[in-house]
Protein backbone atom coordinates (compact mmCIF):
# COMPACT_ATOMS: atom_id res chain seq x y z
CA UNK A 1 0.00 0.00 0.00
CA UNK A 2 1.35 3.42 -0.74
CA UNK A 3 0.89 7.00 0.59
CA UNK A 4 1.16 9.55 -2.60
CA UNK A 5 2.72 12.82 -1.66
CA UNK A 6 1.61 15.54 -3.86
CA UNK A 7 3.77 18.62 -3.69
CA UNK A 8 3.54 21.41 -6.00
CA UNK A 9 6.97 20.41 -7.81
CA UNK A 10 6.37 16.10 -7.35
CA UNK A 11 4.47 13.71 -6.91
CA UNK A 12 6.03 10.10 -5.44
CA UNK A 13 4.59 7.62 -3.28
CA UNK A 14 5.45 6.53 0.52
CA UNK A 15 5.33 2.77 0.43
CA UNK A 16 4.88 1.64 3.98
CA UNK A 17 4.53 -1.72 5.85
CA UNK A 18 6.20 -5.49 6.80
CA UNK A 19 8.73 -7.14 4.70
CA UNK A 20 8.34 -4.21 1.78
CA UNK A 21 11.89 -4.71 0.88
CA UNK A 22 11.18 -7.57 -1.29
CA UNK A 23 9.58 -4.73 -3.71
CA UNK A 24 12.64 -2.68 -4.09
CA UNK A 25 14.89 -4.34 -7.30
CA UNK A 26 12.71 -3.58 -10.03
CA UNK A 27 12.26 -0.15 -8.71
CA UNK A 28 15.99 0.56 -8.70
CA UNK A 29 16.49 -1.29 -12.19
CA UNK A 30 16.28 1.98 -15.01
CA UNK A 31 19.38 3.47 -12.41
CA UNK A 32 22.83 3.24 -14.29
CA UNK A 33 24.72 2.66 -10.73
CA UNK A 34 23.27 2.54 -7.17
CA UNK A 35 25.35 4.76 -4.33
CA UNK A 36 23.71 3.52 -0.35
CA UNK A 37 24.58 6.31 1.92
CA UNK A 38 23.82 4.35 5.41
CA UNK A 39 25.81 4.56 8.93
CA UNK A 40 27.59 2.55 10.70
CA UNK A 41 25.15 1.18 13.00
CA UNK A 42 22.57 0.29 10.15
CA UNK A 43 25.60 -0.96 8.33
CA UNK A 44 26.32 -3.59 10.89
CA UNK A 45 22.46 -4.92 11.60
CA UNK A 46 20.91 -4.34 8.03
CA UNK A 47 23.19 -3.93 4.77
CA UNK A 48 23.30 -8.00 4.26
CA UNK A 49 19.38 -7.76 3.98
CA UNK A 50 19.80 -4.42 1.48
CA UNK A 51 22.28 -6.09 -0.28
CA UNK A 52 19.96 -9.19 -1.30
CA UNK A 53 17.60 -6.79 -3.22
CA UNK A 54 19.90 -4.41 -4.58
CA UNK A 55 21.35 -5.32 -8.56
CA UNK A 56 24.48 -7.25 -8.11
CA UNK A 57 27.36 -4.99 -7.68
CA UNK A 58 26.01 -2.69 -5.11
CA UNK A 59 27.95 -3.81 -2.37
CA UNK A 60 30.69 -1.82 -4.00
CA UNK A 61 29.06 1.19 -3.55
CA UNK A 62 28.33 2.06 0.11
CA UNK A 63 29.15 4.96 1.70
CA UNK A 64 29.02 4.51 4.81
CA UNK A 65 28.99 7.50 7.74
CA UNK A 66 29.32 7.91 11.35
CA UNK A 67 26.04 7.72 13.33
CA UNK A 68 23.63 10.65 14.46
CA UNK A 69 24.40 14.28 14.00
CA UNK A 70 28.10 13.37 13.16
CA UNK A 71 26.92 12.42 9.40
CA UNK A 72 25.46 15.88 9.11
CA UNK A 73 28.92 18.06 8.69
CA UNK A 74 30.90 19.57 5.71
CA UNK A 75 33.24 16.57 5.79
CA UNK A 76 31.05 13.45 5.59
CA UNK A 77 28.95 15.52 2.58
CA UNK A 78 32.81 15.99 1.24
CA UNK A 79 33.92 12.44 1.63
CA UNK A 80 30.42 11.34 0.35
CA UNK A 81 30.71 13.65 -2.89
CA UNK A 82 34.06 12.38 -3.62
CA UNK A 83 32.70 8.62 -3.10
CA UNK A 84 30.47 9.57 -5.61
CA UNK A 85 32.77 10.73 -8.18
CA UNK A 86 35.41 7.69 -7.95
CA UNK A 87 32.08 5.63 -8.08
CA UNK A 88 31.01 7.14 -11.56
CA UNK A 89 27.88 8.17 -10.65
CA UNK A 90 26.43 9.94 -13.42
CA UNK A 91 23.19 11.51 -13.68
CA UNK A 92 21.29 8.86 -14.50
CA UNK A 93 22.24 7.00 -11.18
CA UNK A 94 20.63 7.54 -7.72
CA UNK A 95 21.13 7.97 -4.02
CA UNK A 96 19.69 5.47 -1.68
CA UNK A 97 19.27 6.35 1.72
CA UNK A 98 19.22 3.80 4.26
CA UNK A 99 19.18 4.74 7.45
CA UNK A 100 17.44 7.21 10.12
CA UNK A 101 16.78 10.77 9.68
CA UNK A 102 20.57 12.16 9.92
CA UNK A 103 21.61 9.62 6.73
CA UNK A 104 18.45 11.00 4.86
CA UNK A 105 18.78 14.56 5.40
CA UNK A 106 22.68 13.81 4.26
CA UNK A 107 21.90 11.33 1.55
CA UNK A 108 19.21 13.78 0.47
CA UNK A 109 21.35 16.75 0.08
CA UNK A 110 24.31 14.77 -1.38
CA UNK A 111 21.67 13.62 -4.36
CA UNK A 112 20.55 17.46 -4.78
CA UNK A 113 23.63 18.94 -5.32
CA UNK A 114 25.51 16.35 -7.10
CA UNK A 115 25.77 17.22 -10.69
CA UNK A 116 23.05 19.54 -9.98
CA UNK A 117 20.82 16.92 -8.08
CA UNK A 118 20.28 12.99 -9.54
CA UNK A 119 17.51 10.84 -8.41
CA UNK A 120 17.42 10.57 -4.79
CA UNK A 121 15.54 7.22 -2.88
CA UNK A 122 14.78 6.97 0.94
CA UNK A 123 14.82 3.41 2.84
CA UNK A 124 14.32 4.51 6.35
CA UNK A 125 14.86 2.63 9.49
CA UNK A 126 14.03 4.89 12.22
CA UNK A 127 10.30 5.50 13.40
CA UNK A 128 11.44 9.47 13.32
CA UNK A 129 11.82 8.91 9.86
CA UNK A 130 8.09 8.42 9.25
CA UNK A 131 8.63 12.30 9.90
CA UNK A 132 11.99 13.08 8.55
CA UNK A 133 11.26 11.04 4.93
CA UNK A 134 8.17 13.16 3.98
CA UNK A 135 8.28 17.09 3.41
CA UNK A 136 11.39 16.83 1.31
CA UNK A 137 13.63 19.04 3.70
CA UNK A 138 17.39 17.81 3.49
CA UNK A 139 20.36 19.48 4.98
CA UNK A 140 23.66 19.38 6.50
CA UNK A 141 24.56 21.22 9.52
CA UNK A 142 27.15 24.05 9.65
CA UNK A 143 28.92 24.73 12.82
CA UNK A 144 27.06 27.70 14.03
CA UNK A 145 23.87 26.04 13.48
CA UNK A 146 21.52 22.59 13.13
CA UNK A 147 20.22 22.10 9.33
CA UNK A 148 21.22 25.36 8.13
CA UNK A 149 22.95 24.13 4.67
CA UNK A 150 19.80 22.76 2.73
CA UNK A 151 17.37 23.05 -0.05
CA UNK A 152 14.08 21.31 -0.93
CA UNK A 153 14.33 18.25 -2.40
CA UNK A 154 11.78 15.43 -3.07
CA UNK A 155 12.55 11.70 -3.45
CA UNK A 156 11.76 9.79 -5.96
CA UNK A 157 9.91 7.18 -3.64
CA UNK A 158 10.25 5.89 -0.24
CA UNK A 159 10.22 2.48 0.90
CA UNK A 160 9.29 1.98 4.36
CA UNK A 161 9.88 -1.47 5.71
CA UNK A 162 8.58 -1.55 9.49
CA UNK A 163 10.40 -4.28 10.18
CA UNK A 164 13.80 -2.40 10.31
CA UNK A 165 12.15 -0.84 13.07
CA UNK A 166 12.51 -4.43 15.83
CA UNK A 167 15.84 -3.44 16.59
CA UNK A 168 16.06 0.44 17.63
CA UNK A 169 17.25 1.38 20.75
CA UNK A 170 14.55 1.93 23.15
CA UNK A 171 15.59 6.04 23.29
CA UNK A 172 15.22 6.11 19.54
CA UNK A 173 11.76 4.09 19.85
CA UNK A 174 10.88 7.17 21.98
CA UNK A 175 12.54 9.31 20.10
CA UNK A 176 10.30 8.91 16.55
CA UNK A 177 6.97 8.37 18.90
CA UNK A 178 6.87 11.75 20.29
CA UNK A 179 6.46 13.05 16.29
CA UNK A 180 4.19 10.50 16.01
CA UNK A 181 1.85 11.92 19.03
CA UNK A 182 2.60 15.71 17.63
CA UNK A 183 1.25 14.30 14.50
CA UNK A 184 -1.74 13.57 16.36
CA UNK A 185 -2.26 16.61 18.45
CA UNK A 186 -2.30 18.74 15.50
CA UNK A 187 -5.09 16.14 13.54
CA UNK A 188 -7.19 14.86 15.93
CA UNK A 189 -8.27 13.69 19.15
CA UNK A 190 -9.63 9.98 17.89
CA UNK A 191 -5.56 9.35 16.97
CA UNK A 192 -4.26 10.71 20.21
CA UNK A 193 -6.70 7.77 21.93
CA UNK A 194 -5.58 5.08 19.52
CA UNK A 195 -1.94 5.78 20.16
CA UNK A 196 -3.06 6.13 24.00
CA UNK A 197 -4.69 2.98 23.77
CA UNK A 198 -1.89 0.94 21.27
CA UNK A 199 0.86 2.12 23.56
CA UNK A 200 0.15 1.96 27.06
CA UNK A 201 4.12 1.62 28.20
CA UNK A 202 7.29 1.90 26.33
CA UNK A 203 7.27 -1.95 25.94
CA UNK A 204 4.51 -1.48 23.30
CA UNK A 205 6.00 1.13 21.07
CA UNK A 206 6.97 -1.43 18.98
CA UNK A 207 2.85 -2.51 18.86
CA UNK A 208 1.55 -4.88 15.64
CA UNK A 209 -0.23 -1.78 15.10
CA UNK A 210 2.48 0.69 14.15
CA UNK A 211 2.94 0.47 10.82
CA UNK A 212 -1.26 1.58 10.83
CA UNK A 213 -0.45 4.40 13.52
CA UNK A 214 2.80 5.45 11.09
CA UNK A 215 0.66 5.22 7.72
CA UNK A 216 -1.76 7.88 9.66
CA UNK A 217 1.35 9.94 11.42
CA UNK A 218 2.55 10.27 7.32
CA UNK A 219 -0.55 11.33 6.05
CA UNK A 220 -1.12 14.15 8.94
CA UNK A 221 2.15 15.30 7.38
CA UNK A 222 1.60 15.05 3.64
CA UNK A 223 -1.15 16.52 4.21
CA UNK A 224 0.25 19.50 5.45
CA UNK A 225 3.32 19.59 3.72
CA UNK A 226 0.90 19.55 0.43
CA UNK A 227 -0.75 22.87 1.24
CA UNK A 228 2.44 24.64 2.16
CA UNK A 229 5.53 22.89 0.90
CA UNK A 230 8.17 25.70 1.37
CA UNK A 231 7.21 26.38 4.60
CA UNK A 232 4.98 30.04 4.84
CA UNK A 233 1.77 29.08 6.43
CA UNK A 234 0.22 25.62 7.76
CA UNK A 235 3.77 24.13 7.69
CA UNK A 236 4.24 26.05 11.39
CA UNK A 237 1.96 23.60 12.85
CA UNK A 238 4.48 20.57 11.91
CA UNK A 239 6.74 22.95 14.82
CA UNK A 240 3.88 21.60 17.77
CA UNK A 241 6.62 21.56 20.75
CA UNK A 242 9.59 22.45 18.57
CA UNK A 243 10.32 25.66 20.04
CA UNK A 244 11.07 24.98 23.51
CA UNK A 245 12.31 21.68 22.22
CA UNK A 246 14.66 23.22 19.56
CA UNK A 247 16.11 25.41 22.66
CA UNK A 248 16.60 22.64 24.72
CA UNK A 249 18.28 20.33 22.55
CA UNK A 250 20.90 23.38 21.48
CA UNK A 251 21.31 24.27 24.91
CA UNK A 252 22.33 20.75 25.95
CA UNK A 253 24.65 20.09 22.76
CA UNK A 254 22.96 18.30 20.16
CA UNK A 255 22.87 14.50 21.04
CA UNK A 256 22.44 14.97 24.69
CA UNK A 257 19.07 14.18 24.67
CA UNK A 258 17.42 12.98 21.69
CA UNK A 259 15.13 15.22 19.33
CA UNK A 260 11.75 13.53 20.00
CA UNK A 261 12.30 13.54 23.89
CA UNK A 262 13.12 17.01 23.58
CA UNK A 263 10.21 18.19 21.65
CA UNK A 264 7.97 15.65 24.13
CA UNK A 265 9.18 18.50 26.83
CA UNK A 266 8.35 21.12 24.69
CA UNK A 267 4.89 19.51 23.57
CA UNK A 268 3.61 19.63 27.78
CA UNK A 269 5.19 23.23 27.63
CA UNK A 270 2.88 24.56 24.35
CA UNK A 271 -0.47 22.31 26.56
CA UNK A 272 0.15 24.26 29.81
CA UNK A 273 0.44 27.93 27.47
CA UNK A 274 -2.46 26.36 25.44
CA UNK A 275 -4.63 26.15 28.50
CA UNK A 276 -3.52 29.72 30.00
CA UNK A 277 -4.02 31.51 26.27
CA UNK A 278 -5.37 29.57 23.91
CA UNK A 279 -8.87 28.19 25.64
CA UNK A 280 -6.97 24.46 25.48
CA UNK A 281 -9.56 21.68 27.86
CA UNK A 282 -6.86 19.70 28.36
CA UNK A 283 -6.24 17.10 30.80
CA UNK A 284 -2.26 17.40 31.28
CA UNK A 285 -1.89 15.05 34.59
CA UNK A 286 -3.60 12.41 32.47
CA UNK A 287 -1.11 12.80 29.59
CA UNK A 288 1.83 13.43 31.53
CA UNK A 289 0.70 10.53 33.50
CA UNK A 290 0.84 8.27 29.75
CA UNK A 291 4.08 9.53 28.70
CA UNK A 292 5.95 8.70 32.16
CA UNK A 293 4.62 5.49 31.80
CA UNK A 294 6.46 5.48 28.41
CA UNK A 295 9.62 6.57 29.84
CA UNK A 296 9.85 9.85 28.94
CA UNK A 297 10.81 12.65 31.51
CA UNK A 298 9.09 15.43 30.35
CA UNK A 299 10.62 17.91 33.27
CA UNK A 300 12.17 20.82 32.17
CA UNK A 301 16.13 19.99 33.39
CA UNK A 302 16.78 21.38 36.61
CA UNK A 303 20.27 22.84 35.08
CA UNK A 304 18.37 24.85 32.26
CA UNK A 305 17.77 28.63 32.61
CA UNK A 306 15.11 30.22 31.90
CA UNK A 307 16.83 33.85 30.63
CA UNK A 308 19.69 31.24 28.71
CA UNK A 309 16.81 29.21 26.65
CA UNK A 310 14.58 31.86 26.00
CA UNK A 311 17.24 33.58 24.00
CA UNK A 312 17.62 30.44 21.91
CA UNK A 313 13.64 30.58 21.20
CA UNK A 314 13.97 34.28 20.59
CA UNK A 315 16.38 33.30 17.81
CA UNK A 316 13.38 30.42 15.99
CA UNK A 317 12.65 30.51 12.97
CA UNK A 318 9.09 30.88 14.03
CA UNK A 319 10.22 34.42 15.64
CA UNK A 320 8.88 37.63 13.89
CA UNK A 321 10.54 40.87 15.56
CA UNK A 322 12.18 39.46 18.46
CA UNK A 323 8.83 37.68 19.58
CA UNK A 324 8.76 33.89 19.81
CA UNK A 325 5.91 32.26 18.86
CA UNK A 326 4.24 29.16 19.81
CA UNK A 327 2.53 26.92 17.98
CA UNK A 328 -1.04 26.68 20.50
CA UNK A 329 -3.47 24.32 20.39
CA UNK A 330 -7.27 25.36 20.65
CA UNK A 331 -8.01 21.78 20.66
CA UNK A 332 -6.73 18.81 20.17
CA UNK A 333 -6.37 19.14 16.24
CA UNK A 334 -7.11 23.06 16.00
CA UNK A 335 -3.52 24.72 15.97
CA UNK A 336 -2.77 28.10 15.70
CA UNK A 337 0.33 30.19 15.83
CA UNK A 338 0.73 32.21 18.56
CA UNK A 339 2.72 35.18 20.17
CA UNK A 340 3.20 34.49 24.30
CA UNK A 341 4.19 37.01 26.47
CA UNK A 342 7.59 36.55 27.89
CA UNK A 343 6.45 36.66 31.44
CA UNK A 344 3.48 33.54 31.28
CA UNK A 345 6.41 31.77 29.28
CA UNK A 346 8.86 32.24 32.71
CA UNK A 347 6.32 31.15 35.27
CA UNK A 348 5.34 28.00 33.49
CA UNK A 349 9.10 27.25 32.61
CA UNK A 350 9.59 27.30 36.52
CA UNK A 351 6.57 24.96 36.82
CA UNK A 352 7.31 22.34 34.48
CA UNK A 353 10.77 22.62 35.89
CA UNK A 354 9.70 21.36 39.12
CA UNK A 355 7.46 19.13 37.95
CA UNK A 356 4.30 20.88 38.58
CA UNK A 357 1.63 21.69 35.54
P1 LIG B 1 19.50 9.11 13.11
O1 LIG B 1 19.65 8.85 11.68
O2 LIG B 1 20.61 9.78 13.80
O3 LIG B 1 19.15 7.73 13.84
C1 LIG B 1 19.19 7.65 15.24
C2 LIG B 1 20.12 6.52 15.72
O4 LIG B 1 19.49 5.25 15.47
C3 LIG B 1 21.46 6.46 15.01
O5 LIG B 1 22.44 6.14 15.96
C4 LIG B 1 21.30 5.31 14.02
O6 LIG B 1 22.51 4.69 13.72
C5 LIG B 1 20.38 4.38 14.77
N1 LIG B 1 19.54 3.53 13.93
C6 LIG B 1 18.89 3.87 12.80
N2 LIG B 1 18.11 2.86 12.38
C7 LIG B 1 18.30 1.85 13.25
C8 LIG B 1 17.76 0.55 13.36
N3 LIG B 1 16.85 0.09 12.51
N4 LIG B 1 18.17 -0.24 14.39
C9 LIG B 1 19.07 0.24 15.30
N5 LIG B 1 19.60 1.46 15.26
C10 LIG B 1 19.21 2.26 14.25
O7 LIG B 1 18.30 10.04 13.35
P2 LIG B 1 16.73 10.03 13.52
O8 LIG B 1 16.46 10.01 14.97
O9 LIG B 1 16.05 9.03 12.67
O10 LIG B 1 16.43 11.48 12.93
C11 LIG B 1 17.02 12.64 13.48
C12 LIG B 1 17.57 13.47 12.37
O11 LIG B 1 16.53 13.75 11.44
C13 LIG B 1 18.11 14.81 12.81
O12 LIG B 1 19.33 15.06 12.14
C14 LIG B 1 17.06 15.79 12.35
O13 LIG B 1 17.58 17.07 12.04
C15 LIG B 1 16.51 15.13 11.14
N6 LIG B 1 15.13 15.50 10.83
C16 LIG B 1 14.86 15.91 9.58
C17 LIG B 1 13.59 16.26 9.23
C18 LIG B 1 13.29 16.67 7.83
O14 LIG B 1 12.18 17.10 7.55
N7 LIG B 1 14.24 16.51 6.93
C19 LIG B 1 12.56 16.19 10.17
C20 LIG B 1 12.85 15.75 11.45
C21 LIG B 1 14.15 15.41 11.76
ZN1 LIG C 1 10.75 17.26 14.98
Amino acid sequence: ESIIIDTETKQYPVYIGSGLLEELRPLVEKYTRVMVITDKNVRSLHLDALLNHLPEGAENCVFTAPAGEDAKTFEVYKDALTFAVRHHLDRKSCILAFGGGAVGDLAGFVAATYMRGIAFIQIPTTILAHDSAVGGKVAINHPLGKNLVGVFYQPKFVLYDTDFLRTLPKVQRLSGFAELVKHAFISDEAFLSELKKEVPDGDHILSPRLPELLKKGIKVKANIVQKDEKETGVRAFLNFGHTLGHALEAHGGYGAITHGEAVMTGMVYALMISRKQAGLQFNLEKFTGWIGQLGYDWKIPSGAKFKEIYAYMERDKKTIAQKPRFVLLKSIGEPELAEVDKELLRSLFELQQKGRL
